[in-house]
């Protein structure tokens, strides 16, 4: 398994190695039930492409297969698609705990620095929700909801940006 996150070796095992990713607002344009996918590209979209990957973890550093990733974000002037599902989607992890998103780099929007919102829940658990932010988001310090806990590695690749981020769970 390719993880970002440095796992211990068994003999320094312990539940609680990791930091659980810290859980933010939903925001008032999340919508229930939106179409099950890996990529929320769409032809002719405007935008910067950005791939987003990485596992989903216990705080025990266990992969969780089969946790659902459920994306939604502003495009590539701010605003959020709340008519339908225009850059919303869900996922489930691999046998590996690993997923990978294919979307667009959104704008920021009057009162926010650049984000991406998403839930995250493991089998029989409950939902995380939560936020990512990019490390050169030009509004992260005047934006009260920002956590540097949630920025994403990026790094420019293939025309775009490539962005890695583990969730850390707390399964009870
Ligand atoms: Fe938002």
């Amino acid at each position: 398994m390719r993880s970002f996150t440095h796992c211990p070796t068994a003999g320094e095992y312990h539940s609680s190695w990791l930091t659980a990713t810290p859980s933010q607002t939903e925001g008032p344009y999340y919508k229930p039930n939106t179409p099950m996918r890996a990529s929320l590209l769409e032809p002719g979209m405007p935008g910067t492409k950005l791939v987003i990957e990485g596992s989903v973890l216990t705080t025990g550093c266990k992969p969780v297969p089969r946790a659902m990733l459920d994306f939604w974000q502003a495009d590539a002037t701010g605003r959020y698609d709340n008519a339908g599902y225009r850059l919303r989607g869900h996922q489930l992890t691999d046998e590996s705990g690993r997923y990978r998103l294919e979307t667009i780099v959104p704008a920021e929007y009057p009162g926010r620095t650049r984000h991406i919102h998403v839930k995250i829940q493991a089998p029989g658990q409950p939902a995380l929700t939560t936020q990512l932010y990019f490390p050169d988001g030009a509004e992260n310090r005047r934006d009260s909801i920002f956590d540097p806990a949630l920025v994403m590695r990026v790094r420019d690749a293939d025309g775009g940006r490539l962005a890695t981020f583990d969730f850390i769970l707390v399964i009870r």
